[in-house]
């Protein structure tokens, strides 16, 4: 029987793991009961295709039992298991490079990588000096063993099982000075950390429990017979089962829903905003969103896959569902459970399906309005969304060519030059002086730069504010939307911003008389490169200054070169 290695980066992700500091080593149970949950899950959904699987939603469950005899804790399903293949691939790797890369590049947070990365399985050897899997794939008849001590590899072996279903039976590590892994055989300790993370978890959890009972009164008892008790045990199922979704939300505590947006999605931090939603009519469906309160490492990259979990009357029918989510909010997490959609429906026809359509739209208009409301009362909070997806926002009004742009311009907001904070766009217009026509912008570079730019000088000057725009987008974004509130956008780099006073226009029209040989030999030297030397009037200490004439910005020429055709 040959030891296998683990992949590579397994190996050290997985030595990273046990070997770290984790405040938080409890959770390997969270993450044990969600993949047999998952499991009953896939097994579940394949028997409405496939008939002759024959397997009741009732017939599903999770079972803990601890043995302090053997030191051993086992969590088992009857879900739909793993062939030797994926016993081999699901378990002999461990995440991705990119992963790997994230944790060395935040050595020093104290975050729990485990969650992050899909790595649930291997927490248990954050508890557990050996782990033995035996699982039965459904369908099949074999079933197989995995065992490992860690980082040394693993084994496959042959193995009995009655029923399909997986096994996972840890030995825990003794205990040291500082570690007590003897408290999660007690019966007490599983049965808070199953309340605590696993309460929604829509198949029984169970346990056998010590119960205690009056014996029954023996017929010839005599006057001073006293009552005796005797032990036994009783399966328990300890989890509620409600789907958090489903509770009312007056009987669920702020902390329920972060604990349940953490396991769910993968996320260490708590959510910035959590967003409850029922509705009937055109589209019935409770819904239970999130916004996350960090940016995911790799939100702003090709890997990042939007969407919504999707539920048929509480079944879990697509784990990500895009068509529930316009791209401007692709950071929402969260679940939609629909009674409208039918349970065997085929993932070809739910995309063509109407319900799905019209639940995208309510969702997208209660998206808005609650960021808008947390903009409006919780002003700290927005900033802080807006400073992790506020670009996914400016990104919408100048995608699907502007079509999304008035839906979402009141969540927009700029840095202000004259009050160094954010302020909206409705904020810049209430202050604008009566003189003020248009909405001033600089492009292009960072803050302080922009602000130190002649014609943002001029601006300032006349007492107008001037919006910073540092980022490629933000000049998409505010062209594409061309005005607001009839007010238009002006870039103080592209043209004539036409703010000189007579005298300084009289100035620059001797001034280039004056030097109007010098003008020409700087347009011959520059040749090219430049369309016009002039006189500008309003330039204070500066010697000169760049600027361009059309729709085009210096910066977005810029921008746009960047492109790959
Ligand atoms: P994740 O759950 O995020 O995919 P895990 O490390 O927790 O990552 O699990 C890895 C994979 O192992 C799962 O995706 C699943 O395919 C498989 N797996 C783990 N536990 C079970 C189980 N109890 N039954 C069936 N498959 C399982
Ligand atoms: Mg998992």
């Amino acid at each position: 029987m040959a030891m296998r290695q683990f992949k590579a980066e397994s190996k050290k992700l997985l030595d990273l793991m046990i070997n770290s500091i984790y405040t938080n080593r409890e959770i390997f149970l969270r993450e044990l009961i969600s993949n047999a949950s998952d499991a009953c899950d896939k097994l579940y959904f394949k028997s409405l295709t496939d008939t002759s699987i024959g397997v009741k939603k009732e017939d599903l469950s999770i079972h803990i039992s601890p043995d302090k005899d053997t030191r051993t804790l086992t969590v088992s399903d009857n879900g739909i298991g793993m062939t030797k293949e994926e016993l081999e691939k699901n378990l002999g790797t461990i995440a991705r490079s990119g992963s790997m890369d994230f944790k060395a590049e935040n050595k020093n947070e104290n975050i729990d990588i485990i969650g992050q990365f899909g790595v649930g399985f291997y927490s248990a050897f954050m508890v557990a000096s050996k782990v033995t899997v035996i699982s039965r794939a459904q369908g099949s008849d074999e079933a197989w063993k995995w065992e490992s001590k860690g980082v040394e590899g693993y084994t496959l072996t042959e193995a009995e099982k009655d029923a399909p279903g997986t096994e996972i039976i840890m030995v825990l590590k003794e205990d040291t000075d500082g570690e007590n892994y003897s408290q999660y055989l007690e019966e007490y300790t599983l049965v808070d950390l199953i309340k605590k993370y696993s309460d929604y978890i829509r198949y029984p959890i169970t346990m056998y429990r010590q119960k205690s009972r009056q014996k029954p009164k023996p017929e010839d008892a005599g006057e001073d017979y006293k009552p005796e008790y005797e032990t036994y045990t009783e399966l328990e199922t300890i989890n509620s089962m409600v789907p958090i979704w489903k509770r009312n939300k007056k009987d669920v505590e702020e902390k329920d829903y972060n604990e349940f947006y953490k396991s769910r999605f993968n996320d260490y931090s708590d959510p910035l905003r959590v967003i409850t939603s029922r509705t009937e009519g055109t589209a019935t469906y409770t819904a239970l969103l999130f916004i996350p309160g960090r940016t995911p490492y790799d939100y702003y990259t090709k890997e990042y896959e939007k969407g919504l979990a999707l539920y048929a009357s509480g079944v879990l029918i697509m784990d990500k569902c895009a068509d529930l989510l316009p791209d401007y909010f692709s950071f929402v997490k969260g679940v939609v459970d629909s009674e409208d959609l039918s349970l065997n429906i085929s993932r070809e026809t739910l995309q063509k399906d109407n319900q799905l359509k019209l639940m995208h739209n309510s969702l997208e208009k209660k998206i808005k309005n609650e960021l808008h409301a947390m903009l409006v009362n919780d002003r700290e909070k927005y900033e802080t969304f807006w400073k992790s997806f506020g670009r996914q926002i400016k990104f919408g009004i100048y995608g699907d060519y502007g079509m999304h742009k008035d839906l979402l311009a009141d969540l927009l907001m700029f840095w202000s030059a004259k009050e160094q904070k954010y302020v909206t766009l409705d904020e810049y217009i209430e202050k604008m002086p009566e003189d003020q026509k248009c909405i001033y912008f600089a492009a292009g570079d960072e803050n302080d730069r922009l602000a130190k730019l002649p014609n943002a000088q001029l601006v300032l000057s006349k007492g107008y504010d001037l919006l910073l725009c540092p980022e490629d987008v933000d000049e998409f974004c505010l062209q594409m939307m061309h005005d607001y509130k009839e007010k238009e956008f002006k870039n103080i780099n592209s043209g004539d911003l036409g703010l000189e006073t007579e005298e300084e226009k009289e100035a620059a029209k001797a001034a280039a008389e004056e030097n109007k040989d010098l003008f020409e030999d700087i347009k011959t030297a520059l040749k090219g490169k430049i369309k016009e030397v002039k006189a500008n009037p309003t330039l204070k200490d500066h010697p000169m200054s760049l600027s361009s004439e059309g729709g085009l910005s210096m910066e977005m020429e810029k921008v746009l070169r960047k492109m790959p055709n």
